[in-house]
């Protein structure tokens, strides 16, 4: 997924994200649907190591493309805390 950037002449910049390689030359501006051309930029490939990169963009991905779930997770899937201090705190 990438991000490209459009110029609205009245909004100015909006970003639409779009697979590698699927930008169009316009996209229809949110505010005023007129065709705001595509402004072209620097790619960010500086964002450090693949696993930072990946982390990024599935976090970019659940904007749009959120996990779906049929149920909540069970409560033995939560992991607990191993404080012991916690094990001394008063209980309700
Ligand atoms: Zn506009």
């Amino acid at each position: 997924m990438a991000i490209y950037q459009y110029r609205c002449a009245e909004h100015g910049l909006l970003e639409v994200a779009r697979p590698i390689g699927t930008a169009a030359d316009s996209e229809p501006c949110p505010d005023c649907a007129t065709p705001a051309p595509r402004v072209f930029t620097a790619p960010r490939l500086a964002l450090g190591s693949a696993r930072n990169r990946a982390l990024i963009d599935r976090t970019a991905r659940t904007a749009d493309q959120p996990a779906v779930v049929s149920a909540p997770p069970s409560r033995r899937a939560v992991p607990q805390a191993h404080d012991p201090a916690l094990a001394r705190l008063p209980r309700p």
